[in-house]
């Protein structure tokens, strides 16, 4: 069972990932909490499932706990207030910790509560969902949403240490595990290889759950973002390409509502539209392309229809943060393992592109 290591100067931190590593977690927890008081937060959905056995486990430190309900609309300032009015009410000191125990919602919102209070507390993420795991929870980027748009009030905080059990995710939802798979799916396409390999085999297979094969690939998107984070922590360069498929995702997100399409959906929908933008950009590149599109197509079935409409989304996209306003900025791959940055491709190709990406989605989505 893998133990990967974020490895930056000072602020450098172990990932857990495995099934049933509880145990195996202890010891970052007693580090964390060495000093002072361990301030627990769950995300109130997980702390009715394996709340109980949690706190059993954790019953030597403790904690001190809050439960909070989470969803992408709480993901505010008013939220992350009532965590901080919480720690604060418990006379919170720079020498306690925080652990989060949720999500990406719950783990953005603690992460930032933790950056903020006090200046600055330390903190850990036990994560419990897929996308948490492959994503949300390693690299420190934490944040709430404003009605501006998603993610626009943040700080980047490392946390301390980090568990992926992978056994939290027999209570996930199907819909939830598939939105983690588009992440999942990302890094196949940016990796290549025996990842890409790997997903393919458990995609045939059909029982995501069963078998190790999940734990691998979780592990090894784990790596590939922990070495991409450690040379580049504030996304000033490499880390741009973790957002491959975002900028077309985070549009679909916003015409939506961000409410009928998860993330990891969204973003493979993303995804699709960015392979048929390199399409368009270089036909020389579909056939080494349509191997990682066949997979989003694989999984399509599993996602809910919804009306996209491509002049929509395309100003939508002119508002997306990620996008270098100057220049229009997206991540492709033109194959598998080889991410490219293409900088203003003309409007009609992304337009053509959005098409494409919708007359499939409406041809295959659920
Ligand atoms: P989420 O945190 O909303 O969790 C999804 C749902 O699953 C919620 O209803 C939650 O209550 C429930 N849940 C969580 N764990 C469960 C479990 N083990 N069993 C049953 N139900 C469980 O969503 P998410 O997909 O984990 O995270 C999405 C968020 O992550 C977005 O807000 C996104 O912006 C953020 N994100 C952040 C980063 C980052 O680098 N900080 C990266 C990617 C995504």
């Amino acid at each position: 069972m893998p133990t990967i290591r974020v490895d930056l100067p000072e602020r450098g931190y172990d990932v857990v990932v495995g099934t049933g590593s509880l145990q195996r977690f202890d010891r970052y927890l007693h580090r964390l909490a060495d000093q002072g008081r361990l301030f627990v937060v769950f995300d109130a959905r997980v702390y009715a499932l394996h709340g109980r056995r949690l706190m059993d486990h954790w019953g030597s430190f403790h904690p001190v706990e809050l439960t909070i309900p989470v969803s992408e609309k709480r993901k505010t300032l008013r939220e992350v207030e009532a965590i901080i009015g919480f720690l604060l009410e418990h006379e919170v000191n720079r020498k306690d910790a925080v652990l989060a125990v949720g999500g990406g919602v719950l783990s953005d919102m603690v992460g930032f509560a933790a950056a903020s209070v006090l200046r600055g507390v330390r903190w850990g993420i036990v994560s419990t969902t897929l996308l948490g795991m492959v994503d949300a929870a390693i690299g420190g980027k934490t944040g709430v949403n404003h009605l501006r748009g998603k993610n626009l009030i943040g700080a980047f905080w490392q946390p301390r240490a980090v568990l992926c059990d992978l056994d939290f995710l027999s209570t996930l939802s199907e819909r939830e595990l598939v939105a983690g798979l588009g992440e999942i799916i990302k890094y196949a396409g940016l990796m290549g290889g025996e990842t890409f390999a790997t997903l393919a085999r458990l995609l045939d297979m059909g029982d995501l759950l069963s078998g190790c094969r999940l734990t691998r690939l979780v592990a090894e998107a784990v790596q590939f973002k922990a070495d991409i984070v450690a040379s580049d922590e504030r996304e000033g360069g490499l880390r741009m390409i973790l957002n491959y498929g975002h900028t077309f995702g985070h549009a679909i997100e916003a015409v939506t509502g961000y409410r009928r399409l998860r993330h990891g959906e969204a973003v493979m929908l993303g995804m699709l539209a960015a392979n048929e933008m390199g399409c368009l950009l270089m036909p020389a590149w579909r056939a080494g392309l349509e191997p990682h599109s066949a997979l989003i197509r694989q999984i399509l079935p599993m996602v809910p229809k919804t009306r996209l409409d491509s002049r929509q989304l395309v100003d939508a996209m002119a508002l997306d943060k990620k996008r270098d306003l100057r220049v229009g900025r997206f991540v492709l791959i033109r194959a598998l393992g080889e991410p490219i940055i293409v900088d203003s491709p003309p409007d009609e190709v992304i337009i053509e592109a959005c098409e494409r990406m919708i007359a499939t989605y409406q041809a295959l989505g659920a």
